[in-house]
This record gives structure tokens, C-alpha cells and sequence, in this order.
């Protein structure tokens, strides 16, 4: 059965916001996982059940076992139908094959089942030694999970030159923003900063810029600031106590909430989970840990703290409660596995899981209160074209071409092939450097030039007969073109960046 014909069966209804009545069980696929994958899902599904957890457990299988059977994705089907059916995973760590082709599981799920969002809660542990311990840390950073230039659009432009699509939507950026709102809310968290790189990816990293401001307006309870992304990372590591919530595109997000899992201790502590509308996973976010896989040396905390989510996702609040509760005074009590001893006697992860089994029920002062919801899923409209235009107008059109010539003979050969065309070359680029009529400095570029073509007879309409027959006496003279962009105007305003330099 492929994916498509189950989601199209699959009786709809929303991931998240999954509360349901008092007493209610709930299904959810556990894949245990590679390496130390099956010990920490042993260890918290244990965790879970002395809690009294109400969760029907449905084991499957995704990772090395599925490529071992030839699976190409690395998930199998009856994984997918069961995450199809139950909406909820519960996921350990999976093996990424390298060099065979094969694709990562964990990608696997979160693009098959569009999972937007990838929230990483951050918050110090007691006990947990590192620079930064007593400062308080209790942080969130969103990441949205499907766009970006992890969308992995990539193409060889020449033998030497490679180029990434960084996508980024208004629709996904929409509902990013909106999600992490709701997940403030859903905290009572006070804060939240848009960190992007704006300052110099106007149109792309721009676009989260532009609607956070739009989205905040809507949640005046919420404080909300933009900040530059590496000032962000600056501050964060001086003072990460004064962050609360931050959202993110993919890249920055992937990077920033690495260094955040790093500021509270590290890999075995941080939880992650990927929310979408139609499926929401819970994980770690480590791997699989190779080095100490089978060896009862694996700290079971970050998927324990993913459950925990899962526990407020499904509205069990008290039992939740209860076992970070337990953990945190097994850890106050001084029971460690060995990866956070740091020169402290250590314990193995079945140890570990059983002092915090018989620490149900006890309390901890250091914990402090915070007053969950569940998190209310935005409603952005499913149109895939979503943002319309009152106008648009093609005014110019962008044609990439290889060439080895320096630029002074690349301009004057490009101006002699496109002689007499309705589209004439207003400059040359290279890697968005203005290269020619004029430019600003030596030179040391690469095969890869922008050209920028206008029509020759100002603000004339630019028809796609006139692209092709520039294309075609650009071919003809020997000069290949690896693509083009059509430059736009919406409603008035060009819909294209300037190179350096440029006039
Ligand atoms: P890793 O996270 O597996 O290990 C890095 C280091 O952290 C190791 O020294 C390991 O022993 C330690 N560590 C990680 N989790 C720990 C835990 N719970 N308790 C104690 N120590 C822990 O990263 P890696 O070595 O780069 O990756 C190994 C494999 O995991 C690769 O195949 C990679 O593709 C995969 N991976 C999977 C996921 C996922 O499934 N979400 C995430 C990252 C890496």
C-alpha cells in the first residue's frame, strides 16, 4: 500500500491538541530504534507504565532493520500505517546508512507526514554539571522542519560551482510562527524572539521576519523581538537564562538548538518532537551511540523528557508532572549515568530507570511550577497558493552562464551575442558581485556568471518569446546558460535582490 492512498483513508483529524477526555488510553507507535535505541525505549516505556501512563503500546520498525530488508527509505510499511493510524510516534534513535544511498529514516518520517515544526525544549537539570549550571536555563527553540535548504533542491552548476534552493514560503513561515505562539501560550512562556539572518537574506530570511511581526500582533500577552541570528547565538551564550521561547528557519534552528542542548548538558538530555497536522513524533535528539550501544551505559533522560511532552500532548498533565518530578530527584539525590557523572560514581541505565521508577511520587522543590495547556494547531489554509498577487508584471529576466573569460570579455561576448534582441544586458554578476560595466574590486571569481537582462525599450512588457530568443542566440554564440529567473514585480514592488554593487 503507498503512503499517499493510506493518508487519503486515513480518517482526518488533527495531531495535536491530542487531549482527550479524562481516563482516555491512546495508541501510539513505538519504534525502539538502532544502537542504544532499544535500551532508552525499555527504560522510559517502563518509566511510563509505573506512572500509570494510559498509552497502548504498537511496536514497529524503521532504521537499520528496514534497510537491512532492502527497505530504500529505511521505515516500513506497516510503520507508516501504524503512525497513519495512531498520529503519535514515540521514536529512539535511527542508524543513517552512509554511503549506500540510502535515505534517513528520520527524514523519512518527518517529510512523509509533513511534520512543520520541530520544537526543543531546553531547561537545566539539577546536579547536571557545566559552565552553565545555576543560571536557570529554561528555553524552547522552534525550528521549522520542512523548508529551507534542507529541502535538499540542489544542482552542479558547472564542474565547480554547486548550488542550493533555499525555499522559503510565506504558508511556512505562517505556520511556524503561529505554532510556536500557541506553544508559548500553551506554557504561559512570556517571550519570543524571531532570530533570522534578514539583514542579509531580505526575501528569504526576510519572509519569517515579516510575519512574525504580522503574527505577533496577534498574541499581545506574548513579548516579542526580532533578533539577528548570530547575535543571537552570541547572546545565548552569554546570558541563554534571559531567552524563552525562539523561533527559527530549518538551518538556524538546526544549529542554534544544538548549541542550546550543549549550554544544559548535552546530548543525553535533550528531548525533541515534530509536530505536524496530520502526525507528531516524540524523540531524542541524540543518535544511536555506537561507542556504548548494548553496553547498560546509555542515559534513558532526553526520550524520558520527550515522553513527558507526549504526556502533555495527550493532556496526562499530572503524570507528566510526576515523572520529571522523579527525575528530577533522582538526579538531586545523585544517581547518574555515566555520560553526566563527570568524575561522580555512575550508575548503568537500568539502575537509572529503577531509582527513578521508586522515585514516583516524591516531589522536588527545584523543579518549579510552570502550568502546561495543550497546544491549540494553527489553522493555515491548505491552497497551495496561498498568497495572491493584485499584480504582477515579468520585467527582466536573470540568465546564468559557465565561462571561463574573465569578465570585461565575458560582458563585451554576452552584449555581442544578445546585439539587436528586445532584452538588453544591463550588468554582469558573479556570486552577487556586479562584475561588469563596472566593478568595485579585483577580481578572483568563477565560472558562473549572473547576467541581467532588461528590456531595451524601458518599462516595455518582457514576453517569454523574448527569453527564449535571447537563449537561443546566447547558445549560438557558444555561451551556455545552466538557468534562468525571471525577474517579477508584485504589486509594484521587484521581487528580486540587487547584486553588489549594483545601481
Ligand atoms: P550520537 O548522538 O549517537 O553520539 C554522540 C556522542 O554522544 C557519543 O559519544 C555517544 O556515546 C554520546 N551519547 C549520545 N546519546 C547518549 C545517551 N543517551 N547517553 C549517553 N551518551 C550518549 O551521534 P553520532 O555518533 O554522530 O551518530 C551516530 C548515529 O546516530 C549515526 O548513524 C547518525 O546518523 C545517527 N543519528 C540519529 C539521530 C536520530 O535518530 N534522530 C540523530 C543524530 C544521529
Amino acid at each position: 500500500m503507498s503512503y499517499h492512498v493510506f493518508m487519503t483513508t486515513a480518517a482526518p483529524r488533527q495531531a495535536s491538541g491530542g487531549a482527550s477526555a479524562p481516563g482516555a488510553r491512546h495508541a501510539v507507535t513505538l519504534i525502539a530504534g538502532d544502537g542504544i535505541g532499544p535500551e532508552v525505549a525499555q527504560a522510559t516505556k517502563a518509566i511510563l507504565e509505573a506512572a500509570g501512563a494510559r498509552i497502548d503500546w504498537e511496536d514497529a520498525v524503521a532504521g537499520k532493520e528496514a534497510f537491512d530488508k532492502g527497505i530504500g527509505n529505511g521505515v516500513a510499511p506497516e510503520t507508516l500505517e501504524s503512525l497513519a493510524r495512531t498520529r503519535v510516534a514515540l521514536k529512539g534513535p535511527l542508524e543513517t546508512p552512509v554511503g549506500h544511498g540510502g535515505k534517513s529514516a528520520n527524514v523519512t518520517l518527518r517529510k512523509l507526514f509533513e511534520m512543520y515544526g520541530n520544537i526543543r525544549p531546553c531547561k537545566e537539570l539539577p546536579n547536571v554539571q557545566g559552565p552553565f549550571a545555576g543560571r536557570g536555563i529554561d528555553l524552547i527553540v522552534v525550528r521549522e522542519n520542512v523548508e529551507d535548504v534542507y529541502a535538499g533542491i540542489e544542482h552542479m552548476q558547472t564542474p565547480g560551482v554547486a548550488q542550493c534552493l533555499k525555499l522559503i514560503s510565506q504558508k511556512g513561515c505562517e505556520k511556524i510562527v503561529r505554532l510556536t505562539y500557541e506553544l508559548a501560550r500553551a506554557q504561559g512562556r512570556k517571550m519570543v524572539h524571531t532570530a533570522t539572518k534578514a539583514n542579509i537574506m531580505k526575501m528569504t530570511e526576510g519572509y519569517l521576519k515579516r510575519v512574525a511581526e504580522q503574527v505577533s500582533q496577534e498574541y499581545p500577552d506574548i513579548k516579542s523581538e526580532h533578533i539577528i541570528i548570530d547575535n543571537c547565538c552570541h547572546k545565548l551564550v552569554m546570558s541563554p537564562e534571559k531567552f524563552d521561547v525562539i523561533v527559527s528557519t530549518n538551518m538556524n534552528g538546526d544549529i542554534v538548538s544544538d548549541l542550546t542542548s550543549g549550554l544544559v548538558g548535552g546530548l543525553g538530555l535533550a528531548p525533541s518532537m515534530n509536530i505536524g497536522d496530520d502526525a507528531i513524533m516524540f524523540e531524542a535528539v541524540h543518535g544511536t551511540a555506537p561507542d556504548i550501544a548494548g553496553q547498560d551505559k546509555a542515559n534513558p533522560t532526553a526520550l524520558l523528557l520527550a515522553a513527558v511532552m507526549m504526556l502533555r500532548h495527550f493532556g496526562m498533565f499530572d503524570t507528566a508532572m510526576a515523572i520529571e518530578h522523579a527525575l528530577w530527584v533522582t538526579l538531586e539525590g545523585g544517581t547518574f549515568t555515566g555520560d553526566i557523572a563527570l568524575g561522580r560514581p555512575a550508575v548503568g541505565t537500568k539502575k537509572f530507570t529503577e531509582t527513578i521508577m521508586s522515585n514516583l511520587g516524591k516531589t522536588s522543590a527545584g523543579l518549579g511550577t510552570r502550568e502546561y495547556k495543550p497546544i491549540k494547531m494553527p489553522q493555515v489554509a491548505k491552497a497551495p497558493d496561498l498568497v495572491k498577487a493584485a499584480q504582477r508584471q515579468d520585467v527582466g529576466v536573470d540568465v546564468f552562464i559557465e565561462s571561463g573569460l574573465l569578465p570585461d570579455a565575458f560582458g563585451k561576448a554576452v552584449e555581442k551575442a544578445t546585439w539587436g534582441c528586445a532584452l538588453k544586458l544591463k550588468n554582469v554578476s558573479n556570486r552577487g558581485v556586479q562584475v561588469w560595466p563596472t566593478a568595485a574590486s579585483a577580481f578572483d571569481g568563477v565560472d558562473h556568471y549572473g547576467c541581467r537582462f532588461f528590456p531595451a525599450e524601458p518599462k516595455a512588457k518582457v514576453t517569454d518569446k523574448q527569453v527564449t530568443d535571447l537563449l537561443t542566440k546566447l547558445t549560438t554564440a557558444g555561451l551556455r546558460w545552466m538557468h534562468i529567473e525571471k525577474l517579477i514585480e508584485i504589486d509594484g514592488k521587484p521581487g528580486f535582490a540587487k547584486s553588489q554593487g549594483e545601481s
